[in-house]
């Protein structure tokens, strides 16, 4: 590990000086993704300012009827919250999927976007990694890509994106809202989260004075049918082969409403407005959310271990639909 400083500050503004001022310092709150990337020399900042001493923990209402989850509010505190118990089920089940339970009590719900790829060729510093090392070659292209992505991908990078909660907040359309040394500003969840392009070193559109303050949830949380269905190779703690988080608003048994995003094949949280448009109006059928999984997979391609994942990612995109149809949401 390469010797860093450290610094404590108590407020957001203090937070942006110090990160504005040191352009190769991070941001440390849980510290359960850096520290380890900084242990294998993958990340090497010079500082490391702890923001845990702010106050971005607290859970609360917005003024619109929506819910916002403080930046340091941490995946247990989200988790079981009553309110996201009550009214986002698909966020507290996707967060559940997500890691270990001493994880989840000190991640928080900033980091879990910030977090990196678990991409096992980016943590080998002996070998070629366009994200770690910009033009050096990507190792997982021609080689072990069993758990890389499908879609979106590039010539440079396949790495996929390794959050559940970020593929349930994407499903409910949150807000990240940021300060930097230009003032506040809220990005759209699908704008947050880039694909690797030919900048696959850059995982979002965070500046990088900016540090993010808070996620605001919008007031329609999908609670009655949902689903958050997380495909795995160990149920008890692994990162996604694919997940789904499947959000529908009915009328009977014709769908009004359909959100679809999934995890585990993309750069970012993948959702796609056209496949999801092809259910309100429609009855809640295998048949109709085949045609909405083949649309949403449409342009997938496999590197050769990952192949598998195309039609692994249909059938669980079928399943959760149909799962959030019956109001059945299982994880
Ligand atoms: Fe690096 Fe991306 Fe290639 Fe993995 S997939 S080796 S993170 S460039």
């Amino acid at each position: 590990m390469n010797a860093f400083t450290y610094t404590r500050v108590r407020d957001v503004a203090s937070a942006v000086r110090e990160v504005a001022a040191e352009r190769t310092a991070k941001f440390i709150a849980g510290g359960t993704n850096l520290i380890d990337l900084m242990k294998e020399n993958v990340m090497r900042p010079s500082r490391l300012i702890d923001i845990t001493h702010t106050t971005l923990k607290e859970i609360g209402a917005t003024e619109e009827g929506g819910l916002r989850l403080g930046a340091l509010a941490t995946n247990t505190d989200v988790a079981y919250d009553k309110e996201v118990e009550r009214r986002y089920p698909l966020l507290a089940k996707a967060v559940l999927a997500g890691a270990s339970p001493q994880l989840r009590n000190m991640a928080t719900v900033g980091g879990n976007l910030m977090q990196r790829t678990r991409c096992c060729y980016f943590y080998d510093t002996a070998t070629p990694c366009n994200k770690r090392e910009p033009g050096r070659g990507c190792s997982a292209i021609a080689g072990f890509n069993r758990a890389h992505a499908i879609l979106g991908t590039s010539a440079h990078c396949i790495a996929t994106h390794p959050s559940d909660m970020c593929v349930a907040l994407a499903a409910l359309e949150a807000v990240v809202h940021v300060t930097g040394s230009r003032g506040e500003r809220a990005i759209p969840f699908a704008e947050f989260h880039r694909l690797p392009g030919d900048t696959p070193h850059i995982d979002t559109n965070l500046g990088i004075d900016e540090i993010i303050t808070a996620i605001d949830v919008p007031a329609k949380g999908f609670a009655e049918y949902h689903s958050y269905l997380k495909v795995r190779d160990r149920a008890s703690y692994a990162f996604a082969l694919v997940s789904v988080a499947a959000a529908l608003e009915m009328d009977g048994e014709t769908i009004k409403e359909a959100r679809l995003t999934m995890g585990g094949v993309a750069h970012k949280p993948w959702r796609d407005p056209q496949a999801e448009a092809l259910l309100p109006g429609k009855q809640a059928t295998g048949d109709n959310f085949q045609r909405v999984a083949d649309a949403l997979l449409d342009g997938a391609k496999g590197f050769g271990n990952n192949d598998f994942k195309i039609e692994l990612a249909k059938r669980a995109a079928v399943r959760a639909l149909s799962q959030a149809a019956c109001g059945e949401a299982r994880s």
